[in-house]
């Protein structure tokens, strides 16, 4: 059975990294609603022009849209062995929806990373990230260097990531996307981790609860 994941966690807690590197590890695509919109909207294309403001002033971008854009990449040949979506499910409504696209498919695995709200402020203040890939730096020596260790883009401040956006995506988080904890949570599927230890320390810990979760519904593994 196919491996599908979803990655919940506030902003700052280290989706895209960890997701990134499972879905290297496991060799199944990451879907990233963040990086698909970001491109959309340094490509110029329809959907990057109507959401640039709402993503510059930290709001979520409308329900509709951004399922319209995952049943899009879950449509895709190379979902089949299994996907891990980073940054959706972000509202109720969305979560819903994601459960009408899962018919068919290895049941949904849900990972949520905890990391507590001053630590989310400081790490996405100081973040720093690829102008070209879109990798986060990952160590002193990177950010000091402006230079991504990956390709040798430019490293730079998302626009989002400053402090009155930043307070704003928490605050986004408390009210709309919180509330999905308590949808998902009884699922014998869903499973927390401590976002607030080293990478490596949460990459360790989170291949265990997906494993564990898997072996409680009997998906790959
Ligand atoms: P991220 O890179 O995941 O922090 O996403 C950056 C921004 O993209 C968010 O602050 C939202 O404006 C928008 N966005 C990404 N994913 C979603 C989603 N699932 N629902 C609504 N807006 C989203």
């Amino acid at each position: 059975m196919a491996l599908n994941l979803a990655m919940l966690g506030p902003p700052g807690a280290g989706k895209g990294t960890q997701a990134e590197r499972y879905a290297r590890d496991r060799r199944i695509p990451k879907i990233s609603t963040g990086d698909i919109l970001r491109e959309a909207v340094q490509a110029g294309t329809p959907i990057g022009l109507q959401v640039k403001a709402v993503m510059d002033r930290g709001e979520l971008v409308s329900d509709d849209v951004i399922i319209g854009i995952v049943k899009e990449c879950l449509d895709r040949a190379d979902t089949a062995a299994g996907f891990i979506l980073d940054g959706f499910p972000r509202t109720v409504p969305q979560a819903q929806a994601l459960d009408g696209l899962m018919n068919g498919r290895s049941p949904l695995i849900v990972i949520d990373i905890e990391v507590p709200e001053t630590e989310l402020v400081r790490r996405l203040s100081s973040r720093l990230v690829c102008s070209r890939c879109a990798s986060n730096a990952t160590t002193p020596e990177e950010s000091a260097s402006l230079k991504c260790a990956r390709c040798g883009g430019s490293l730079v401040q998302r626009t989002d990531d400053n402090e009155t956006v930043v307070r704003e995506r928490l605050a986004v988080y408390t009210t709309r996307t919180k509330p999905l904890l308590d949808y998902y949570r009884l699922r014998p599927t869903f499973r927390s981790v401590n976002g607030a230890q080293s990478p490596e320390g949460v990459a360790a810990e989170l291949a265990g609860a997906v494993d564990a979760a898997a072996d409680a519904v009997g998906a790959r593994r």
